[in-house]
């Protein structure tokens, strides 16, 4: 992208001062927040969770027996959990919060007489705000240059035809957005072409973005395949529980005749029943999730990328800046007859036909150059040039035409004081400049060679040509086209622009984790497949190039893509066709952008990744991820990241569904059996909203396994608890049930009172509890080795619920409300015998568990 051109030297900007302090008097440029989420309001939604009216019924019918004190200790549950969630919602909030002041939009702005990105919120009035093709403009303001500028008003007027803007009047009057040829520009809307500088007028709600209220949202919430899967089963436990329980109810009645009593014990199995955990693991898991992928530099923007994270097939990744450092240099030069090597010579004097081509390829960049090639054209201008062939500073740049897709190549025109006519230097792909200078068949084979030469050493290679021309006059204006110039050939100018170190491993390692990478390109079929091979990637297939790609029929095209890692001389257009046609075929694809063209592509792409640092806005706000840093390292790292959630996720829906079934077994099975009850609505909700939610909490923070990497990724729309899955889930809760209920209706048949069966049987279920915990950590693996896999928060965990457990069996009050009584040896020696036996049990079933029953994408050592 190219800076903006026609500097005015005399415009500063504001100072930080000045800035600081209009900041402070206007306030931030943002649009007031939907009023935040207060405790009460979560309180409220949190009451109309069926668990949670369980609940109060149960403490109805406490009351209406004169239970005061469980009633009560039902009330302390409810408010216990609310804080829970409570405290678990703000820091949700808070994640949520700290990415989307990351992903604010940023500006471009002039203060102090240097240009600085700066968060959109700092934008005050009297700022200079740079736009250049791609931005989101941050605040209306009127502009004071502006150079072919198209911008998008869409959002403010509906109208989606771009619209045209013309250099502010002095004491032109503010106009209201809509329509061409107007001088201002408004928050919110794009910038589709063209260059600008504008002075900002209005911030904040007093923009017209801020009249309207509209608010442009930063990440978006679309429903993720895995919450909807989540909430139907929520609801096929919720609705089999409910009739359970209500069939529970009329037997208890039948048989036992207290109606009271019955309907007390169905609304123990219902919230025995509910699953309501489910929802919070997928709430927590997500937004953690994403903190824990932005803290390697990825900003998640939709949260259903982390989940296509776990599943992505094909990486599609831009050669320039992400699988390079996007530092360029010139490493050669070559004119008719002369080629110069800069590891040859180190800075000696030029030839005179050398130090043309050289400042013409400078006179075809910007001034202040954003762009790394021209960058590296300023810094061997300023290595072997004198100070007036670099900088012509009375030249001043009267035209200019912009590089597109068709015509590779950019031209300036400059207009020298003292000479006649204007200088055009031109600067591009050298198939452009060559059809630009019409050379000869000879001189245009040699001009190939000397390209192709250099391209196979992975260099960028462009072509510089210049032409003079008198300009326009009062019948005509500035030509339309490049091709409308006479231009002379100049030479060759090679760019050697290194890999980031991290590319070749994360290339081996997505050949490892199954993922197929594809490079696409802008640049030369030489060079792309020269870059591809030092990264690492499948050069075997060849390269397809842009012109290839248009003559493909779209089964044809699925066929070719499917072996070619390398796609060159690509317009960014063509890059949603090579997204489209990979997922015809069946995979899930990740693509990287940065262009405004590139958004289509972004969009349709799985998961559109954008660069943070190169990216453009459009680029940004249509992809489900930023990549802060723009290294194709870090792609690898998100998608290892994502595999991470994924198992964890898995892991811990896993082990609340093994943890259900003998919660409700010990509801029923006394019911049934004519047992004394060993659980209660206390003791239900007691694991059930707290012992068992902040458990599963422990899963987020579970080290990935060990072959995440080296397994292929997951089927997409595989569901989210696969039957094998589900099946080991009961059987696991099967065997607690199992053994719980033997350890129970043994210390019942000791003659063990109510109160010491009870405690006995309840001990034993949280220890069992725990052992699941560990044996679900690892997909594979020894329990007893779980205990020494390192995970902060479990530990603090495990400690909270031993603590509580002590606090209810220390402080009588509480041990009263629980039917317990202080556990003797003899108890205390069931409840550890219980723990071995599942252990023991457990590790046996995980070992006869054949291999296709984890599966090969579950499996680990
Ligand atoms: P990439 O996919 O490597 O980012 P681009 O789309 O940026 O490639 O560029 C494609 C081609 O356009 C380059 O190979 C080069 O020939 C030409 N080009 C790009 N930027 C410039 C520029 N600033 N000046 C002249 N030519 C350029
Ligand atoms: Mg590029």
């Amino acid at each position: 992208m190219s800076g903006w051109g026609a500097p005015l030297p005399e415009l500063t900007g504001l100072s930080e001062a000045q800035a600081a302090e209009r900041l402070h008097q206007h306030g931030p440029n943002e649009l007031p927040q939907a009023a935040r989420r207060t405790g009460w309001r979560i309180a409220a939604e949190l009451l109309r969770e069926p668990m949670l009216q369980l609940l109060a019924a149960a403490g109805g019918i406490y009351l209406v027996l004169g239970d005061v004190g469980e009633a009560c200790m039902l009330l302390a549950f409810v408010v216990l959990s609310m804080l829970i969630s409570l405290v678990q919602e703000s820091r949700t909030e808070r994640v949520l919060e700290a990415l989307r002041d990351l992903s604010s939009p940023r500006a471009l702005v002039l203060r102090g007489g240097e240009r600085k990105r700066i968060a959109g919120r700092e934008v005050v009035p009297g700022d200079l705000i740079v736009l250049e093709e791609g931005d989101r403009v941050p605040a209306d303001a009127r502009l004071l240059s502006a150079n072919d500028l198209l911008t998008d008003e869409s959002l403010l007027t509906g109208e989606s035809v771009p619209v045209s803007k013309v250099v502010w009047a002095q004491g032109q009057a503010a106009a209201r957005p809509g329509g061409d040829g107007q001088a201002w520009v408004y928050a919110g809307s794009m910038v589709v072409r063209g260059q600008g500088l504008a002075e900002v007028t209005a911030t904040g709600a007093r923009s017209e973005m801020g009249h309207i209220g509209v608010a442009l949202r930063q990440i978006e919430s679309s429903q993720p395949a895995l919450q909807q899967q989540t909430r139907a089963l929520v609801k096929t436990f919720a609705v089999a529980g409910v009739t359970l329980s209500l069939l529970m109810t009329l037997i208890y009645v039948w048989t036992r005749g207290d109606v009271l009593a019955a309907v007390l014990a169905g609304i123990s199995l219902a919230m025995s029943l509910l699953p309501q955990e489910f929802l919070l693991i997928l709430t927590v898991f997500m937004a953690m999730g994403a903190w824990r992928i932005s803290q390697q530099r990825v900003l998640v923007r939709r949260a259903s990328a982390i989940e296509a994270l776990g599943t992505a097939t094909v990486l599609c990744t831009d050669k320039t800046g992400t699988l390079t450092l996007n530092r360029m240099s010139i490493v050669a030069m070559q004119v008719p007859g002369q080629t110069w090597l800069a590891q040859d010579e180190d800075g000696g004097p030029l030839s005179p036909a050398l130090r043309t081509l050289l400042q013409h390829g400078i006179l075809a960049s910007e001034r202040d150059p954003f762009d790394p090639m021209e960058k590296a054209f300023w810094a061997l201008g300023a290595q072997c040039l004198s100070a007036e062939e670099v900088a012509h500073l009375e030249w001043k740049m009267v035209h200019e035409y912009g590089l597109s897709p068709e015509m590779l190549a950019m031209s300036h025109v400059w207009r020298a004081p003292g000479q006649d006519g204007h200088v055009i230097a031109t600067k591009g792909a050298p198939e452009a400049i060559v059809d630009l200078c019409h050379l000869d068949a000879v001189r245009l084979a040699e001009v190939r060679q000397a390209a192709d030469v250099f391209a196979r050493q992975g260099m960028r290679v462009l072509g510089v040509a210049r032409s003079t021309h008198r300009g326009p006059n009062a019948h005509s204006s500035w030509p339309a086209l490049q091709h409308d110039f006479d231009f002379e050939y100049l030479g060759l100018v090679a760019l050697a622009d290194p890999l980031r170190p991290t590319v070749r491993d994360a290339v081996q390692v997505c050949r490892e984790a199954g993922i197929h990478v594809a490079m696409i390109t802008g640049d030369h079929p030489v060079t792309a497949l020269a870059i591809a091979a030092q990264a690492g990637l499948d050069v075997q297939g060849g390269v397809v190039q842009g012109e290839d790609l248009a003559a493909l029929s779209d089964e044809a095209l699925r066929e070719r893509v499917a072996q070619a890692a390398v796609f060159a001389r690509v317009m960014p257009e063509q890059k949603l066709r090579i997204v489209k046609a990979l997922q015809a075929s069946g995979q899930v694809v990740a693509m990287t952008g940065d262009g405004v063209n590139d958004a289509p592509s972004l969009k349709a792409a799985d998961i559109g990744i954008a660069m943070g640092a190169r990216g453009t806005d459009v680029a940004r706000e249509a992809a489900a991820m930023v990549l802060l840093d723009d290294d194709f390292g870090t792609i690898t790292q998100a998608v290892r990241s994502g595999r991470r959630i994924d198992d964890n996720l898995r892991k811990a829906m896993a082990f609340v569904l093994a943890v259900h079934v003998p919660i409700a077994g010990l509801t029923l099975l006394p019911l049934l059996m004519g047992w004394p009850l060993l659980l209660t609505p206390v003791h239900i909700a007691f694991l059930e909203l707290i012992i068992d939610p902040v458990c599963s909490i422990v899963f987020e923070a579970e080290p990935e396994e060990r072959d995440i990497m080296r397994r292929p990724p997951r089927e997409p729309g595989r569901p989210l608890l696969t039957r094998a899955m589900m099946g080991w889930s009961l059987l696991q809760g099967l065997l607690v049930l199992m053994i719980v209920a033997a350890a129970y209706a043994w210390l019942l048949h000791q003659g063990l009172d109510e109160a010491s069966a009870r405690v006995g049987g309840f001990l034993s279920l949280v220890a069992a509890n725990v052992v699941l915990i560990m044996g679900n950590r690892a997909f594979g693996g020894q329990i007893l080795l779980a205990f020494f896999r390192p995970n902060p928060v479990l530990w603090r965990t495990l400690a909270a619920t031993v603590a509580l457990l002590a606090l209810v069996l220390a402080v009588p009050v509480l041990r009263g409300l629980f039917k317990f009584k202080l556990p003797d040896v003899d108890t205390a020696q069931i409840v550890g015998l219980v723990a071995l036996g599942t252990m023991l049990v457990l590790q046996a079933l995980k070992a006869i568990r054949s291999p296709s029953d984890t599966s090969k994408r579950e499996s680990c050592a």
